[in-house]
């Protein structure tokens, strides 16, 4: 069997990126990432069949029915579901998966399955996670105030996974959620102190 990780992070924290270096490292060889499906819009730059498969919401309540989905959930008022079939062939293969979900379906996962490596990925700071979401221009003043307020929600619940990698520096956070995805050790000790400082802030 291969192994199963599920990363999330809150919005803005640059999980995407991250994930997106780890698979071009040549470690990866045998590591996939799980293609989700999703009712919401397709955004100018993705791919249906690549970043996602756009489905309608009838197509969606359908799979559901068929119990098609590992997990579903629904964020920021659109539903998202991972396809049960293709992880577990995946992971059947030999193949690592790696998920990026959401806190809800990161929890469902790791319910149904207990040996799923549950990764989350923190800003160094709120203020941080406030300027990265503006520079994104991707949502609205009163959006990035919702995703920020759910982001406080997120942590209280992330900060019991498995790993918990802070991007304060790209370089840096890509290093340790490499070394934990391919070698499965944990941080070093200095970054494991940059860890606990993220956490008390983000958590005070
Ligand atoms: P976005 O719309 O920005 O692509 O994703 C919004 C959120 O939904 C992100 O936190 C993303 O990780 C999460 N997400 C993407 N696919 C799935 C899925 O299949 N299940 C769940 N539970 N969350 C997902």
């Amino acid at each position: 069997m291969g192994k199963l990780f599920v990363i999330s992070a809150p919005s803005g924290t640059g999980k995407t990126s991250l994930i997106n270096a780890t698979l071009e490292d040549e470690n990866a060889k045998k590591t996939k990432l799980g293609i989700s499906c999703t009712t919401r819009e397709k955004r100018a730059e993705e791919k249906d069949h690549v970043s996602y498969f756009f489905i309608s919401k009838e197509e969606f309540e359908d799979k559901i029915k068929n119990d098609d989905f590992l997990e579903y959930a629904e964020v920021f008022g659109n539903f998202y579901g991972t396809p049960r079939e293709w992880v577990l062939n995946s992971l059947s293969n030999k193949e690592n998966v790696i998920l990026e979900l959401d806190i809800q379906g990161a929890l469902q996962v790791k319910e149904a399955f207990p040996d799923t490596r549950t990764i989350f990925i923190i800003p160094p700071s709120y203020d941080d996670l406030s300027s990265r979401l503006s520079k994104r221009a991707q949502d609205s003043q009163e959006e990035i105030k919702k995703r920020l307020k759910e982001a406080k929600k997120e942590v209280e619940i992330g900060k019991k996974f498995d790993q918990i990698i802070v991007n304060d520096n790209f370089s840096l956070a890509l290093e340790d959620l490499k070394k934990f995805i391919f070698t499965e050790e944990g941080l070093t000790e200095e970054r494991g102190r940059v860890v606990d400082k993220s956490l008390n802030l983000l958590l005070d």
